[in-house]
């Protein structure tokens, strides 16, 4: 047994020893996969010794959620949902975890996210392109047909069960959930270092391969050349920013973008032109992005202090709220890794009182 003993602390010194001898190890090589979808430009840049596998493995991981979480291609989970008619339907595990997801943070905050505003999204054009301001009998018609109460969902037998007529969209929440997946998947592959961009979805693995903290760009509203208004750094943190410029319409005056109030079947005009939650979970992220742009500033502060109060620690998250004259709101938590870039150090910047 002694022997033994010494025998392993004897391996250990060798390898100490070889290690030094060896000297660094050979710096990681970075590699970035680019490809379309969910309707976005998407990258992974990742680090390691031979990491294109891994990164191909996460691009096809993706394409197969898309599938599945698509409201337009005929054999996705969601068109099979639409037509069970009032009756189960057998869907994927990712689909009954995710509309269960989705579910809950419909409950907390109360339906401002609710997977059942699809016939709304719809009739404003947001899926076809034929945009168009439906009139308000058609809007409370529709009205009747949003409730996530009325969705059912076992995630032990992965089933789903929506009533006629009701039909879903997950598109608040899922590339936040993709981002996840995808980040699980690398580090099971051995992956420490990685940044994902899944349009306004950043999901950062980790820190850079050199020790220092990720550097993510949150885009000035509506600048169509993507400048950066800040720069705030990150490690193992989601980003997900929702705002009215991402996708919007304009008709005389008015301005419609693609997030809709399910309490008013309105697109979202407020206080807020765009809401980024910074947090450990991507999926929680992205419901919050959407959820909290509908509350509003007030409302997304208000529940921000409440999560504080009631959500464990683990689970906490971040804000950078932009209103629309050159004003932003961070919460505690950035103070010191939020930095007005160039040109923009004359915003007024607020922190939030907890
Ligand atoms: P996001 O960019 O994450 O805020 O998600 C916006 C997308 O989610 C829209 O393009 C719609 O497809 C869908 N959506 C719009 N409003 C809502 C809402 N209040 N709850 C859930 N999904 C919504
Ligand atoms: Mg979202």
């Amino acid at each position: 047994m002694k022997k033994n003993n010494r025998g392993v602390a004897l391996l250990c010194l060798l390898a100490l020893f070889l290690t030094s001898c060896t000297g660094t190890q050979a710096a990681p090589q970075e590699e970035t996969i680019q490809f379309f979808a969910m309707d976005t430009i998407m990258s992974i840049t990742l680090y390691g010794e031979d990491p294109r596998p891994a990164g191909l493995e996460a691009q096809a991981l993706i394409e197969r959620l898309e599938k599945l979480w698509s409201v337009t291609e005929e054999d996705s989970d969601l068109s099979a949902i639409q037509s069970g008619g009032g009756t189960p339907v057998a869907v994927s595990p990712e689909t009954a975890d995710l509309l269960e997801a989705c579910l809950h943070m419909a409950e907390e905050t109360q339906g401002a996210i609710d997977p059942t505003v699809y016939p709304l999204v719809r009739a404003w054009g947001f899926t076809t392109g034929d945009y168009r301001v439906p009139p308000a009998e058609e809007l409370e018609e529709l009205l009747d047909r949003v409730d996530y109460r009325e969705v059912e969902v076992s995630v032990q037998e992965n089933l789903v069960t929506i009533p006629q007529g009701m039909e879903l969209d997950l598109g608040a929440i899922a590339k936040g959930r993709s981002s996840d997946l995808a980040v699980n998947l690398l580090q099971e592959q051995g992956i420490t270092s990685a940044l994902l961009y899944l349009g306004g979805n950043v999901h950062a693995l980790g820190r850079k391969p050199d020790g220092t903290l990720w550097r993510v760009g949150i885009q000035v509203p509506g600048d169509a050349g993507g400048a950066y208004l800040a720069v705030l750094e990150v490690e193992d943190r989601a980003v997900v920013t929702s705002g009215g410029y991402q996708r919007y319409f304009q008709q005389g005056e008015n301005t419609y973008c693609h997030v809709i109030d399910p309490a008013t079947g309105l697109p979202v005009e407020n206080d807020l032109s765009s809401v980024s939650v910074v947090g450990p979970n991507g999926t929680t992220c992205d419901a919050l992005s959407t959820a909290l742009f509908v509350l509003g500033r007030e409302g997304a502060l208000e529940f921000w202090r409440q999560s504080q109060m009631t959500w464990p620690e683990e689970e906490h998250f971040d804000l950078i709220l932009l209103g629309h004259t050159e004003e932003i709101t961070i919460t505690p938590g950035l103070e010191g890794r939020f930095t007005l870039a160039p040109g923009y150090e004359d915003w007024e910047l607020e922190v939030a009182h907890p």
